[in-house]
């Protein structure tokens, strides 16, 4: 089994950092990527400035793997999705070559010869990997351990409060967007009116690139609903702003917050989306005739449980977060965590019902284990589940654990040391969906301390000796 490769799922930044850990450990990664290029989730949100600055996107055997071909990593400066590709992801993809697949959509993994109801021997056998490549050709690989790094890009949570897709969700798609506008392409948004739905970083920076539209082109109207209740305010709307240790993550919402006090965008909340109701556009030959010929003659009502009814927009855009596809991981046996669906051993250091103050714990091997299907690990933004709070620096972090494990070195598996950055704000989506909530502090931290007198960022040590993340006191923070 030995000989066999080490399948990661996913060329996205913690797939590709995985690959540059097990090379540098002798192990051989094999990369089955979807699309047609590194960091394809990335490459879709390209236009977006992180809010991580360079060396916070670089894992450290990435970069060492790449400096020894004449890279030089970048020091400062906070990229866009697009320049994190071409300065540091494709370089990396290039760096580890043919072990690289493209096209190459995972479809299912199992156990050889075992279904997830067979127990005898079970540990023994290799995982089997099922993909699909460009030409739709069926493939069947067989691996030593697998990492399934492949993100949760493609699975948006819909728009529906109650976590199903609204009414009319699934038949108005055309009216509909799942990702962050982008003000260098104006022409879906220009001169009309759009509803946001959602809270968190991707809906700030949706009100900001849609604001930079307005601010041009006259007659763009922007809408935000929020399932959060009380005054934005004093919600936890706005994030962290001057005391996130993120600057520019708390520089989102002192931007966003700007906008709705100066009047250009229009604040719902205790909105929880039942329906979008599909109606016929009263004005449309005259928007039509100076933006996009092409658009929809319609627009949508989006209606809330409550029976609440939005202004008809022209577009919706949906951005209430991200789920886990586990259906390729459908015949192993996963130990997860029923609210979150992140690996049960993480699950309450990260939970935003249970304590949130922006700043969570380093996950090592041990955390992100299954016990009934050892070699196999969930890592990156996909090991997180459903919560919001993942960073490339935790996931680097995760896969240098994970690989160490892999390769027989428990004690650099367990040694983990990482300083992770604070929001600034205590309280997480769970707690703020609460309409009744309308305080700003809630969670385990109480109110958000004054700028100055906060504490400093935790180091996590969880090395040998400490107890695993699973029995540390809940709400650790
Ligand atoms: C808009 C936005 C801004 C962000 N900004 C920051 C930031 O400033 N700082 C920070 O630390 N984090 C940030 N994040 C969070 C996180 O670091 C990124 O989402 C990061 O891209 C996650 O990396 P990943 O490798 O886990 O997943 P992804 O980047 O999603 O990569 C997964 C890869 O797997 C591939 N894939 C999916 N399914 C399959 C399959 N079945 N078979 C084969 N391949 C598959 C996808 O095509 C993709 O290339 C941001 C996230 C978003 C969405």
């Amino acid at each position: 089994m030995s000989a066999l490769p080490v399948v990661v799922i996913g060329a996205g930044p913690q797939g590709l950092a995985a690959a540059a850990h097990l090379l540098e450990r002798g192990l051989e990664p094999l990369v089955l990527e979807a699309g047609a290029g590194p960091a394809a989730a990335v490459a879709q949100w390209g236009h977006v400035r992180l809010f991580s600055a360079w060396p916070e996107l670089v894992d450290p055997a990435a970069q060492r793997l790449l400096e020894a071909s004449g890279w030089v990593a970048p020091l400062s400066g906070y990229p866009t999705g697009a320049q994190w590709i071409k300065g540091y992801l494709a370089p990396l993809a290039a760096a580890l070559g043919e072990r690289v697949w493209y096209d190459a959509r995972v479809t299912g993994v199992s156990r050889k010869g075992r279904d997830r109801l067979v127990d005898a021997g079970r540990g023994e056998q290799p995982f089997t990997v099922h993909l699909t490549d460009g030409a739709g050709t069926e493939v069947r690989l067989e691996a030593r351990a697998v990492i399934d790094a492949s993100g949760t890009w493609d699975s948006p949570n819909p728009a529906g409060a109650d976590g199903l897709p609204a009414l009319g969700e699934r038949a108005n798609a055309d009216l509909i967007s799942y990702g962050v506008p982008n003000s260098q392409e104006p022409q879906r948004y220009a001169g009309r009116h759009t509803v946001v739905l959602g809270a968190g970083d991707s809906s700030l920076n949706a009100i900001i690139e849609l604001d930079r539209i307005a601010q041009t082109h006259p007659g763009t109207r922007i809408t935000w609903a929020l399932r959060r209740g009380g005054p934005v305010e004093a919600n936890n709307t706005f994030g962290g702003g001057a005391a996130d240790q993120l600057p520019q993550r708390g520089a989102l919402g002192i931007r966003a917050r700007k906008a709705v006090e100066e009047g250009r965008i229009q604040v719902v909340t205790g909105f929880r989306t039942g329906e979008l109701d599909r109606i016929p556009n009263p004005t449309n030959s005259d928007v039509l005739s100076d933006t996009d010929s092409d658009a929809s003659s319609d627009q949508l009502v989006v209606v809330a449980e409550d029976g609440r009814r939005l202004d008809p927009a022209d577009t919706v855009v949906v951005l209430t977060g991200f789920r886990p596809d586990l259906s390729v991981l459908s015949e192993l046996r996963l130990d997860l965590d029923p609210t979150l669906q992140a690996p049960r051993a993480i699950a309450a250091e990260i939970d935003p019902n249970l304590h949130s103050c922006g700043s969570v714990a380093a996950t090592g091997a041990r955390d992100l284990a299954h016990p009934g299907e050892p070699d196999l690990y969930l890592v990156g933004m996909k090991s997180y589940g459903r919560a919001p709070t993942f960073l490339a620096m935790t996931g680097y972090e995760q896969v240098r654990s994970v690989v160490a494990m892999l390769a027989g070195d428990v004690t650099a598996s367990e040694r983990v040391e990482l300083v992770l950055p604070d929001t600034g704000v205590c309280g997480g989506s769970g707690l703020y969906d609460d309409p009744t909530n309308t305080a700003g502090g809630g969670g385990c931290c109480g109110a958000p301390a004054p700028a100055g007198t906060r504490a400093e960022p935790e180091l996590l040590s969880i090395g040998l000796g400490a107890a695993p993340i699973s029995e540390r006191p809940a709400g650790g923070c």
